[in-house]
C-alpha cells in the first residue's frame, strides 16, 4: 500500500534536520542518481537513498547474488542465492518494497567504455559501489569529460576509504591515484576478507555525500580522501593535493585514456569441452609465478612452466597461460567468463 505522497508526512524527521528542510527535500525528490555495482557498498548506498527519498535511482551491476554475499551485502536474502538473481534485479525488488515513490531503473550490465555514456548520460550523481580499479577510472574519466560529481568508496578488511570529486571544484581521483595499483599490491575483499560493519560506515558517508549533492548543497562536500577502520575507530582525512592537477593527465590535460580503451579482450567457445577461451588486448602484468603467489591466498593453485591453474569453485578452473590467454573451464557462458575474469584479474 502507497503512503501518502506528502513530503512533509513520508520525510518529516528528515526535513527537520536543520541542513536539510523542504526545500531541499524537493530537491531531493527531482535528482537523478546511479550506482554503479550493487554489491556490499551499493546495496546499502541504495537503500538509504531510497529511503531518503532521493527521486530516480538507476543501479548498473554485472553479477548475481551468491550465499558468499550475504554477510555483507544487505538487499540481498538466501531465496536471491538460491536463484542466482541478478543483484540489480534482486535489488530492485527491495527496494520498490521499501518506497514505492522512487523511480528505480535496474540494468545488469558491465560498465565499459563503449557503454559508459548511454549508461550514466541520464543521470546528474554517479556513485561507485564497484571495488575495482578500472571502473574507477573510467568513471573519473567520464565525471571529467561531462563535469558530473561521483563519489568514490572502497572498503577491505576492517577499514575503508571514501572521497567525493566535483570536476572544476576538486581535484580528480586520477591526481590521487596517476596510476592504478599492480595486481596484488593491495588487498581485496577476496584475500583480506570484509566485515559487514565498514561497509555500512562506508556506504553512510557516501550517502551522505550524495544527498548534499542531491540537495545541492555541493560546497558542504567532503574534500578530502576519508580513511577510516572500524576495528581500532582510527579516521583519517587527507589532503589531496592541488598541485598535482596541473600535471594530471585527466583533469589537468583531458587526456581521457579510459574512456578510449579498446576491447579489452575476444572470446572464444572451445567447442564441446564446456571451456571458454578469453585472449586479452593487453598483456597482464603479473608473471605466472605473481599470480601464483596472489591466488594461492584465497584458491587452490596448481602451476607449472606453461600454465597456472586456479580452482574458483568445484565446478570451475581458471586457467592462465603466458601469451595473454585465459580459459574458464566449467562453462559455455562468454558473459559469466568475461565476468569472472574481471572479477579475479581486474581488467
Ligand atoms: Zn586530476
Amino acid at each position: 500500500m502507497k503512503e501518502p505522497q506528502q513530503l512533509e508526512t513520508r520525510y518529516g524527521k528528515q526535513i527537520k534536520v536543520h541542513t536539510l528542510g523542504v526545500r531541499a527535500q524537493e530537491k531531493l525528490s527531482l535528482a537523478s542518481c546511479a550506482i554503479i555495482g550493487m554489491g556490499a557498498l551499493g546495496s546499502a548506498i541504495a537503500d538509504q537513498l531510497v529511503r531518503a527519498g532521493i527521486g530516480y535511482l538507476r543501479i548498473i551491476d554485472r553479477d548475481f547474488v551468491e550465499l558468499s554475499n550475504l554477510h555483507r551485502q544487505t538487499l540481498y536474502d538466501e531465496q536471491d542465492a538460491e536463484q542466482f538473481m541478478p543483484k540489480a534485479i534482486a535489488a530492485a525488488h527491495k527496494l520498490r518494497r521499501i518506497n514505492s515513490t522512487v523511480n528505480i531503473d535496474p540494468v545488469i550490465a558491465d560498465v565499459h567504455a563503449a557503454n559508459i555514456e548511454q549508461l550514466l548520460d541520464e543521470v546528474d550523481i554517479i556513485i561507485d559501489g564497484s571495488d575495482n580499479f578500472t571502473v574507477r577510472y573510467l568513471i573519473n574519466d567520464y565525471s571529467v569529460a561531462h563535469r558530473k560529481p561521483w563519489i568514490y568508496g572502497a572498503v577491505v578488511g576492517t577499514s575503508g576509504s571514501s572521497a567525493t570529486f566535483i570536476p572544476s571544484l576538486t581535484p580528480c581521483f586520477c591526481c590521487l591515484f596517476p596510476e592504478p595499483p599492480e595486481l596484488g599490491a593491495v588487498d581485496t575483499c577476496d584475500t583480506a576478507g570484509v566485515i559487514g560493519p565498514i561497509v555500512q560506515m562506508i556506504a553512510s558517508i557516501q550517502a551522505t555525500e550524495a544527498l548534499k549533492l542531491a540537495s545541492g548543497q555541493q560546497e558542504h562536500c567532503n574534500k578530502q580522501l576519508i580513511q577510516l577502520d572500524s576495528w581500532t575507530m582510527q579516521l583519517m582525512k587527507l589532503e589531496i593535493a592541488q598541485a598535482q592537477q596541473a600535471t594530471c593527465a585527466c583533469c589537468g590535460q583531458g587526456n581521457y585514456q579510459w574512456l578510449k580503451q579498446p576491447e579489452e579482450f575476444s572470446s572464444t567457445s572451445l567447442c564441446g569441452r564446456e571451456t571458454i577461451q578469453l585472449t586479452l588486448a593487453k598483456p597482464l602484468s603479473m608473471t605466472l609465478e605473481q599470480l601464483q603467489e596472489h591466488f594461492s591466498r584465497a584458491y587452490e593453485v596448481k602451476v607449472n612452466r606453461y600454465l597456472l591453474k586456479v580452482k574458483f569453485s568445484d565446478q570451475i578452473n581458471v586457467i592462465f597461460f603466458p601469451d595473454n590467454r585465459i580459459m574458464i573451464q566449467g562453462t559455455e557462458d562468454v558473459d559469466y567468463a568475461a565476468t569472472l575474469t574481471k572479477k579475479l584479474v581486474e581488467i
